[in-house]
């Protein structure tokens, strides 16, 4: 069987040093030295100088962003992404405005952003999909011309660089996630990046209950909190991260040799900042890759349909128009399988499956 993920586990006594830590100083969560020291070491590694804040999962990053922001209305934001920048936007009481995407990158289209703005509008959502950077610089433009926030939900992004600058440098917030599945990870988890000092304040009331000390209270908040459980594996994990990343790199490649020419696959907007984070191909229709994933399954090779419904089909969507690019790129993307574990004898395996 190979899974189309598989989370990196670090050697148990690497991890087993730190939970012994954990125990005998029987403090375990509400910003201990743990998490102190996740915060400061993932901004060093990713040579990340703004202000970054490490909180319980990815999805309430992206919460407490819009949150933080006030953003109010209309958001414009990307059908090809998980649920959950959807959701988020929902959650808050926003509208989310859906703009196609462009067909190479998977990301938003520039192009079409300026005519879903309204004078409802108070911000853009957008995914870098794949880890793949979207147009900051166009989008950046289009912000400052209509006064609207930028937030990025950069999940997929642990390790890209863009023009040689973290990825998560862009926007006025960037949030990310630290979930298992992903790159890297501390089981579950996620953080906000953002380079505004007052901003940075204000999330890290928010992830705290609003708490300004025990008995008062600076504003309204949520239990945005991570454990020193979760730091420790993210700590643990974060000595193997350079091994991971050059490994991916090496993994992802070979899969581009073997089939970049005989199969749709994703054109990098900038190769030397790249993170590697998932190999996804396209398929000309949906029948294509339906039959494809049939016979990849009977072989126990899973690969995932990812991105997949687009997200402006979503039953709770209130704007449906029409994004014919998203919705034709959802149906016919399959992403195969890419972790540290992934042995080059699978990963020949799979190529063969590919190209019978
Ligand atoms: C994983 C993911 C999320 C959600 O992160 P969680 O940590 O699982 O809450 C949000 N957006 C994208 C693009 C993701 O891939």
């Amino acid at each position: 069987m190979i899974p189309v993920t598989e989370p990196f586990l670090p050697p148990k006594l690497e991890l087993y040093a730190l939970l012994d830590e954990v125990y005998d100083r029987n403090w375990l969560t509400n910003s201990g030295p743990l998490v102190n020291l996740l915060e400061s070491e993932i901004p060093k590694f990713l040579n990340y100088n703004g202000h970054f804040s490490y909180v319980n999962n990815g999805t309430i990053a992206l919460q407490i962003a819009i949150k933080a922001l006030e953003l109010q209305g209309e958001i414009i934001t990307t059908p090809f992404s998980y649920v959950a920048t959807t959701s988020s936007i929902a959650w808050q009481g926003c509208k989310a405005v859906f703009v196609d995407i462009e067909k190479e990158s998977c990301n938003i289209d520039p192009k079409k952003i300026e005519a879903a703005i309204t004078p409802q509008t108070s911000a853009i959502l957008a995914t870098h999909v794949y880890g793949n950077p979207c147009d900051v610089e166009a989008i950046a433009e289009i912000a400052k011309k209509h006064s609207l926030k930028v937030i990025y939900d950069a999940a997929h992004c642990f390790g890209t660089t863009y023009k040689g600058k973290s990825i998560f440098e862009y926007g006025d917030v960037s949030t990310t996630s630290f979930h298992a599945t992903k790159l890297f990870h501390t089981v579950e988890g996620g953080a906000l990046f953002t380079n505004n000092k007052d901003l940075a304040h204000k999330i890290n009331y928010m992830r705290n209950f609003g708490h300004n000390g025990q008995e008062e209270f600076w504003g309204i908040g949520i239990n945005g909190k991570n454990s020193e459980f979760h730091a420790a594996m993210g700590i643990a994990n974060l000595k193997h991260i350079s091994n991971i990343l050059k490994k991916r790199k090496a993994q992802w490649l070979y899969y581009r040799d073997q089939l970049g020419s005989h199969l749709n696959v994703l054109e990098l907007i900038d190769e030397a900042g790249f993170n590697f984070a998932y190999f996804p191909i396209f398929f000309a229709t949906e029948e294509e890759l339906l039959a494809k994933k049939k016979v990849l399954d009977e072989n126990h090779i899973y690969c995932r349909r990812y991105f997949f419904p687009s997200l402006n089909t979503l039953n709770y969507a209130i704007n449906t128009d029409l994004c014919e690019i998203a919705e034709q790129r959802a149906k016919t993307v399959l992403t195969l399988p890419l972790y540290d574990k992934l042995s080059s004898a699978n990963q020949l395996l799979i190529v063969k499956n590919l190209l019978s």
